[in-house]
Formats: C-alpha cells, sequence, structure tokens
C-alpha cells in the first residue's frame, strides 16, 4: 500500500499552554530553526508523502504565512475548522472527507517524532496501523488501547484508564488508513455528527469499527516522540532534536547496527556494573578501564551533558568467538570517533564517547606504562556504571546472557 498523503490535525487551541498558544498553535512552536510543523513536514517530505492536508483552526492564518502551499516536495491544501472552539478532533477529520480517498497517515499536529518512526510506519505491512507505547506513564486524558497478542487492537478511547499491564498501551496520535478503512470511519464519523456529538474524539469513531476491523499496533518504544502539551515537554522535546537527528543519520553512514538518540539524563546508573570490572580477565591491564581510570563521579559528570546517541553494532559470534570480541569492539570504537569528528563540527566542544567492552585499538594489547594512543582511547561505557542492559530495555531490546551467536556492542556519544 503506497502513502503519498498526509492529514494533519491543527485547528485546537491548547489553554494549558496559554500564554504561548494565545499567538499561535503549538505546531508553531520553535525547535532549532524549524517550526514543530515544519518538522514534521520535512520529515514526511523526506519520506516521499507528496500532499499534506491541515485542518487549521486557531490562528490558522499565522501556520498559512509560515508554510504557504508548497513545502519542499508538498503540496499543502488547508481546511478551515471555523468551529474550532466548539468541536474536537473527530470534526476535523470529518471536515477532510474529500482527502480520504486514498491511504494516507493521519497525524495529530502536535505531535513531534523522529523521521525514522514515520519511514518506519508507512513500511510497516499491515494496512491499519495506529502507534502505540507500552512504557508510557500514567497520565490525565490520554487515549489508551487495550491491545490482543500484542499486535491487534481491540478497544481504544480516553475510558480505557488501566496502564499497568501489558496489553495496554498509549495511543500516540499518529495511524496509516487503508481507502476501505477510511470509508468506514467517515461514516462512523458522520454518525455521531449526526447525533451532534460534535466534541467526540476520532478514536470514538475508531473504537466502533474495532468490533468488525482489524486494526495493528505499532509499537513506537524505540523511537522518540513527544506531544507538546507542557511547557516541559516541550522544552524536553527542544533538547533531544537538534543536531542529534544528524547524529543519529550520521552513526548508519558509518556503519551502525541501530541507534537511539537519548537524554544522559535517562541512562540507568548502578554500581554493581563496575564490580564486573573486578572480574574481568583484563583488570589491572587496560589503561582505559578500572582501576587505572580517573577516580571522578562519571554519572554527575555524563548527566551534565544535553544530549546522548546510544550506537549498536552486532556481530555474529556463533563461528569465531574471539574474532567477533575484538572486531566488534573496534568497529564500534572506529564509529564513535568519526562521529565525535561531526559533532565537533557542529560546535559540540564538550563532545566525548564511552565504547563499548575495554579499548582493543593496539593489536598486541596495551602497552606497559601508559597508553600509546589517549588521543583515540575512550573508556568502556560499562566502567563509568552505566547499566547497559537496563538502559536498552527503554527501547525494547532485551540483551541476553551468555551471547553466544551474537555480540552486541554498546557505546555512546555525548553532546551539548
Ligand atoms: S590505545 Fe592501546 S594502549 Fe591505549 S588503552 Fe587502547 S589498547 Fe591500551
Amino acid at each position: 500500500m503506497e502513502i503519498k498523503k498526509a492529514i494533519i490535525l491543527v485547528a485546537g487551541y491548547e489553554p494549558n499552554l496559554s500564554p504561548y498558544t494565545d499567538q499561535m498553535h503549538q505546531c508553531m512552536f520553535k525547535i532549532g530553526n524549524e517550526t514543530v510543523l515544519e518538522k514534521s513536514l520535512s520529515h514526511l517530505s523526506n519520506c516521499g508523502i507528496e500532499k499534506v492536508v491541515l485542518i487549521v483552526g486557531h490562528k490558522y492564518e499565522v501556520i498559512k504565512e509560515k508554510i504557504g502551499d508548497k513545502y519542499k516536495n508538498i503540496d499543502i491544501k488547508y481546511i478551515i475548522n471555523e468551529k474550532y472552539q466548539s468541536t474536537n478532533v473527530l470534526y476535523s477529520l470529518f471536515l477532510a472527507k474529500e482527502e480520504t480517498n486514498e491511504p494516507f497517515l493521519l497525524m495529530d499536529g502536535d505531535m513531534i517524532v523522529e523521521e525514522d518512526f514515520i519511514a518506519e510506519m508507512i513500511k510497516y505491512p499491515q494496512e491499519n496501523v495506529m502507534a502505540v507505547d507500552f512504557s508510557d506513564q500514567n497520565k490525565e486524558n490520554i487515549v489508551v488501547s487495550k491491545i490482543l497478542n500484542n499486535s491487534k487492537i481491540v478497544e481504544i478511547g480516553k475510558h480505557i484508564k488501566k496502564l499497568d499491564d501489558e496489553n495496554f498501551a498509549r495511543f500516540l496520535g499518529i495511524s496509516k488508513f487503508s481507502k476501505d478503512f477510511a470509508n468506514k470511519l467517515l461514516t462512523q464519523i458522520q454518525i455521531f455528527i449526526n447525533e451532534n456529538k460534535l466534541k467526540t474524539i476520532y478514536e470514538d469513531a475508531i473504537n466502533e469499527l474495532l468490533k468488525t476491523e482489524t486494526v495493528n499496533i505499532f509499537n513506537s518504544r524505540k523511537y522518540n516522540w513527544f506531544e507538546i502539551d507542557t511547557i516541559t515537554e516541550f522544552e524536553k522535546a527542544k533538547k533531544i532534536f537538534g543536531d542529534t537527528e544528524n547524529l543519529k543519520a550520521k552513526a548508519f553512514e558509518f556503519g551502525a547496527d541501530d541507534a537511539y538518540i537519548i537524554l544522559p539524563q535517562e541512562l540507568v546508573f548502578d554500581d554493581r556494573v563496575i564490580l564486573q570490572c573486578f572480574n574481568c580477565k583484563n583488570f589491572g591491564v587496560k589503561h582505559t578501564c578500572p582501576p587505572h581510570i580517573m577516580d571522578v563521579d562519571f554519572e554527575k559528570m555524563i548527566k551534565k551533558y544535553k544530549k546522548g546517541l546510544l550506537v549498536l553494532v552486532k556481530f555474529d559470534s556463533s563461528i569465531d568467538f574471539a574474532k567477533a570480541r575484538l572486531e566488534s569492539t573496534n568497529k564500534l570504537h572506529k564509529i564513535l570517533l568519526q562521529l565525535e569528528k561531526v559533532a565537533f563540527s557542529q560546535d559540540n566542544h564538550f563532545t566525548t564517547s564511552f565504547i563499548g567492552g575495554s579499548c582493543k585499538l593496539c593489536p598486541n594489547g596495551c602497552a606497559e606504562g601508559s597508553c600509546r594512543n589517549t588521543a583515540m582511547s575512550r573508556i568502556p561505557l560499562e566502567s563509568t556504571g552505566v547499566d547497559v542492559v537496563e538502559t536498552l530495555k527503554k527501547f525494547g531490546i532485551e540483551l541476553k546472557f551468555p551471547a553466544k551467536d551474537l555480540i552486541y556492542r554498546v557505546g555512546l556519544l555525548l553532546i551539548g
């Protein structure tokens, strides 16, 4: 199913963000050089979307003046919800009924997501998909979905409160629908409108359709997303989306198998991790490992950075484990040094990185006395006290031990 169109809902007024939203819709808030909406449009353009329908209302003239009728490769169409103060997103979507005659993405305009999130969702094999997050907090006023077999949504709405169970997840306001599903959805929306349920959300109409239709989940756990419903969330989003997105793309270009943007404050630290160094056969040998590394509060220092990028490489170790150990560490090490260079050129003068596993740059092992190459050697992430296993769980990755057939190496780039 090819997707060339997106419908973005940016009509409503958000009183929680007043006085900022008195002047503009929150999609006009700036992150770096772009507004939130421009960022979404850039991502959509890079993902092959050719037409975007913006359902506008509150302060729509600000949006129109900024975005115009064409943004990058995207044709922009505006539909005005004049009744945005007395209606909700269901009515906004109803106004776009002429635009639902082909598969499309449906997005809440106050969501900020990574480009990979959108790209992956477009590629997702199922036709009708809604993005959810299983790890989200118990917040008020969110749309929760009940999920069957970790794949199919069986119920959705703000009425569902139970989030402390693996069968419940938060809906993130981004969906992909086929033409056929959209037709049925619009028919259901029409029924609600005929009943004058104008304050209803479109998820309520979807909830009705779930009795007969299949909607799958898109588990967005490994991507960063933010909903601008509070200034704190917006400040967090501003920190995480900036040059980290560019560095993430570079990480893949340099050969990483995965990369995750993280706030250093979200890394999991545990003193017991450093105890493992004492059990290592190289304890006391490596110049960049305990007990030779400087005696500083790594947690405090690392958390001073504004942004981080976890970089992963995976190596098949089923045939030659020793070779895979060596090559995986060195590959990751090289990627991180390249990323440091890029970050430095982006004016991040404090940038540094931590490798995965002990430094193996010298083919015959560490030199006696002191390190041969302090400019290039780096400290293992584990020896700073970061619990890599628990940290990766935040991105849905479960590392299993012992690692027999597959070695994961995880490093961290810090910037800001
Ligand atoms: S650069 Fe060489 S001497 Fe320095 S820590 Fe790495 S392997 Fe050891």
